[in-house]
């Protein structure tokens, strides 16, 4: 199936800011040589701890952060460069969904208003046309033609997911970006917004990557799994595959710590030792080595690259 998104070698330096009269060398290695395919169509789910990179992957994907290195294709085009009136083309086929969706929706703006911007902005339709269009997004999402006249803060957190789903959805995109959709969300709402984002994506044929912290919040959604360590993908693969026969050390202790999860390859529960380093001063070789239970010493020198197998599992271990 035909490529949608492509990155190649993507990485993002934040230079640390070492106070007013304090120069600093230092840098946050947020992203360290990404390499990421994307299919259209496809649904991706992202995960890893916090700090490891996954919403500074979203950022730069919409080129709200610029990367430091490497490039982003989007259908074939290379848009790492693109200026922002060239990158606003791109972005009526490239939308983004934020975790928080209270501080991502302007509260003095009326539904009506949030979810017809982005038509204002590409100047689609007339005013009519465009209002008719906001009620129909509102009635595929789940809200009503009545909920137009309100104001953000009169809904729940899912409402207002369903709200943010809609204004994404409105310049009918080919990639909408989810940056942790649930995870502000009551966990019975949760399956509700996961549940939507599935059907919409088979209605209109869209491509997601979506940002997780756990695995299980995008194991039913997801056709592969990319996971990430300190800036870097340590596994990626068939989200089944992953779930039933993970390989990398960091992939089988997130999938043990879910409550109920029996997989076939691990006899009990590994814990994971520590807190994840920073990625300031991220750990030399392997950067898993500080908390990975079989880490030898080859692994505190060396890094292990990312290697693919004939049916695409991708794995960054020495082990494998
Ligand atoms: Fe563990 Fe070494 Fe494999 Fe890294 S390379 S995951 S430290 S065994
Ligand atoms: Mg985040």
């Amino acid at each position: 199936s035909d490529v949608l998104l492509k990155t190649q070698g993507l990485t993002k330096n934040y230079p640390v800011n070492g106070g007013l009269f304090v120069k600093s060398n230092k840098k946050v290695h947020a992203l360290d040589k990404v390499d990421l395919t994307l299919y259209s169509r496809e649904i991706v789910g992202v995960v890893g701890e916090s700090g490891c990179g996954k919403s500074t992957l979203a950022k730069v994907l919409m080129r709200l952060v610029e990367p430091t290195e490497g490039t982003i294709h989007f259908e074939g085009r290379d848009i790492t460069r693109l200026d922002k009136r060239q990158m606003r083309d791109i972005r009526r086929h490239m939308q983004i969904i934020f975790q928080d969706p209270f501080s991502s929706l302007n509260p003095r703006k009326k539904v009506l208003d949030l979810i017809s911007e982005p038509l204002d902005i590409y100047r689609i339709g007339t005013r009519k046309e465009r209002v008719q269009h906001v009620y129909r997004m509102l009635d595929i999402v789940g809200l009503t033609k009545n909920h137009a006249d309100r104001y953000p803060h009169q809904f729940s957190g899912g409402q207002r997911q369903r709200i943010s789903i809609a204004r994404a959805l409105v310049l009918n995109p080919k990639l909408i970006i989810c940056d942790e959709p649930v995870s502000a969300l009551d966990v019975s709402v949760q399956a509700q917004i996961l549940n939507l984002l599935q059907d919409l994506q088979q209605q209109f044929g869209l491509s997601y990557l979506i940002i997780a912290h756990g695995l299980d919040v995008v194991r039913h959604i997801s056709d592969r799994i990319v996971v990430m360590y300190l800036g870097k993908i340590v596994e990626l693969g068939d989200c089944e595959e992953i779930f039933t026969r993970p390989k990398h050390p960091y992939t089988q202790i997130l999938l043990s710590s879910i409550p109920g999860n029996h997989q076939e390859s691990l006899k009990a529960p590994i814990k994971i030792a520590g807190e994840i380093p920073s990625p300031i001063n991220p750990p030399s070789g392997c950067r898993f080595h500080t908390r990975c239970p079989y880490a030898f010493e080859r692994c505190k020198s060396e890094s292990p690259e990312l290697r693919t197998d004939e049916d695409g599992h991708a794995v960054a271990c020495f082990l494998q």
